[in-house]
């Protein structure tokens, strides 16, 4: 890379599921890349295959404290991102929204960086218009179970766009609908890490309601595409965008497919539908397309392969040991799995590679 492309970027968050392939993506650029994290769902393990590489850096510290460094761009990510870790600590989830988009506002106006907001199409609630446009303001519950992160991530919208409107930072707002892959936590409750370690684990799969209720899932490689591209667009560019893929399913319909992807022959088992939990939500990705050019290429079971591939691994015994052992996942299911998913899973290694090469 040539020395006057090269840049310092901040990524906050960047342990985490999409923060990890975020830096993985910067790093292999040759950008330098610094990851602050405070470890609270993201792991070292995400990052672990980037610690060598002479232009990774990792910085333990919690975004609802100032930070001073050097640096040219700031995507922000920090925030847990998964209903049942940021409703463990509501008050500390709306601290990292907003307190951190203030820290880090206050870095990029100081050291003039470009800086991304990892929002959510949370912001839009339980929306009565759909699919959701950027110019919808949303249907949210101010004080319900949710509302740590929708009103955090909201406020976090307003912190952006004042910051702009008032000393011209140079933002960007990715409004991220739900994204999947290689590195979500198995535990972190979301429902495709859910289903997918349920069924090779041979559970039943816990479908939330009646399981009409919508989603539109985009692979984690199309949204970190996404926020490059967001981020490299010419300034000024201070409205919302949405990134994620309008290929909409009903959970019941994930259910199914995650069954299929693994290969796995458990049943689906139904139980209460969470506080407020939206009833259908699918992006309009027009603007995306017009000003980044941008839009996802993978398919929902391409994807899903993918991910169930990277499970398999993450679960199988590093030593032998005993089939259907302390790994938790029957040696019939690992197998069908493991068959079915295509072998391009093993990207995300191939990439690390080449870091370390
Ligand atoms: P994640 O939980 O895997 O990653 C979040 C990271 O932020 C973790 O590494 C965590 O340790 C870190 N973190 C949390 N609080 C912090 C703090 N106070 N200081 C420093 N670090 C802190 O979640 P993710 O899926 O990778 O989401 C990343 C970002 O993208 C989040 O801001 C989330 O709101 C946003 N987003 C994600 C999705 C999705 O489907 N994955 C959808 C919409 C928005
Ligand atoms: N869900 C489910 N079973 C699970 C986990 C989630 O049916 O084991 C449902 C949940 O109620 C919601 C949808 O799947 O309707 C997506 O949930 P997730 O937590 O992944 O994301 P979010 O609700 O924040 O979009």
């Amino acid at each position: 890379m040539k020395e006057y492309s090269r840049k310092r970027i901040l990524v906050t968050g960047g342990a985490g599921f999409l923060g990890s392939h975020l830096c993985e993506r910067l790093v292999t650029a040759g950008h330098d890349v610094l990851c602050v994290d405070n470890f609270y769902t993201g792991t070292k393990d995400n990052i672990a295959h980037l610690l060598d590489a002479p232009n990774f850096e990792m910085m333990r510290h919690d975004v609802t404290f100032p930070l001073y460094v050097e640096v040219d761009e700031i995507y922000n990510l920090a925030c847990p991102a998964s209903p049942v870790h940021y409703q463990q600590d509501p008050v500390q989830t709306t601290k990292t929204s907003v307190h951190g988009a203030i820290n880090l506002l206050g870095l990029a106006k100081r050291v003039k960086a470009r800086i991304l907001q990892a929002s959510t199409s949370e912001v839009y609630g339980d929306p009565s218009v759909h699919p959701q446009h950027e110019q919808y303001w949303g249907n949210v519950n101010p004080i319900g179970v949710r509302s740590c992160y929708d009103e955090g991530k909201r406020c976090a919208e307003t912190l952006f766009a004042d910051y702009y409107r008032q000393h011209r930072v140079d933002i960007r707002i990715a409004r991220i609908f739900n994204t999947y892959g290689p590195r979500m936590h198995p535990a972190d409750g979301r429902v495709v890490s859910n289903f997918i370690t349920q069924a090779l684990a041979g559970e039943a799969l816990t479908v939330y309601g009646d399981g009409t209720q919508t989603r539109s899932f985009c692979y984690v490689d199309d949204l970190v595409d996404g926020l490059i591209r967001l981020m490299e667009a010419p300034s000024p560019f201070a409205e919302p965008v949405n990134l994620g893929n309008a290929a909409e399913v009903t959970i019941g319909e994930i259910a199914r497919e995650v069954i299929r992807v693994t290969g796995a022959r458990v049943p689906i088992q139904h139980a209460s539908l969470p506080a407020d939990d939206p009833r259908q939500r699918c992006p309009d990705l027009t603007l995306a397309a017009r000003r980044l050019g941008w839009s996802p290429a993978t398919t929902l079971a391409d994807g899903l392969a993918r991910t169930v591939r990277y499970f398999v691994q993450r679960a199988a015994p590093s030593v032998h040991r005993p089939p259907g052992g302390p790994s938790g996942v029957p040696a019939d299911v690992q197998q069908r799995a493991v068959s079915a998913a295509p072998a391009r899973v093993g990207q995300a290694g191939e990439r690390a590679q080449q870091v370390r090469a």
